[in-house]
């Protein structure tokens, strides 16, 4: 184990379908669990990032612990990844950019369609929401982006393969793609 890269993975406003395509690369998940570690990740459970090579972003940044998790992943990090269009720009949860917070808010627990016992909630163990979705490279430095909504189990496996065999990660034309 000690030999292995470590990889820590998180998902932040994002829908674990990055994480998915990942898992995509069916039996070559074989060849990379003998090169790689997986520490904090949903595949381990374990909550907190320590030092590690590599460590892979999925999902914006949309409340007060998100932004502390992806601050716990560029310290421990030596590299970062912003990976699928959620990260790398807000993706599906960056269209409530459009409505004003206040707004959203009352839609969704004041006024809107089926609401029952209308408050905002705001219990202290809830994260803070941010004014808008931001992408991951506003709030700390990234150092390779992932396009595509998931990118590719393909993608994954040529960009993890190129830093496992020391190569600066390259991506082919077909495989960048930015649905
Ligand atoms: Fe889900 Fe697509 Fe966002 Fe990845 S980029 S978290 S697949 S919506």
């Amino acid at each position: 184990m000690a030999d292995k890269v470590k990889v820590a993975t998180v998902s932040l406003a994002g829908c674990f379908g990055c994480h998915m395509s990942l898992l995509d690369i069916d039996e070559r998940i074989v060849q990379l669990a003998g090169q790689v570690e997986f520490i904090r990740s949903p595949l381990t459970d374990i909550k907190r990032c320590t030092d590690c090579d590599i460590g892979l972003i999925e999902g914006g940044v949309c409340n007060s612990e998100n932004v502390h998790t992806l601050r716990e992943f560029r310290k421990h990090c030596r590299i970062l990844v912003a990976v699928g269009a959620c990260a790398i720009n807000g993706g599906l949860p960056n269209y409530r950019n459009y409505v004003p917070l206040e707004e959203c808010l009352g839609e969704s627990y004041l006024d809107g369609i089926g609401v029952e016992n209308p408050h905002i909630p705001n219990d202290p163990e809830l994260p803070l929401l941010l004014d808008k979705v931001y992408p991951v490279h506003e709030v700390v430095k990234i150092d390779y982006f992932l396009p595509g909504c998931p990118p590719a189990a393909d993608v994954f496996w040529k960009f993890l393969t190129d830093l496992l065999e020391g190569r600066d990660p390259a991506l082919p034309y077909e495989l960048i793609h930015y649905d």
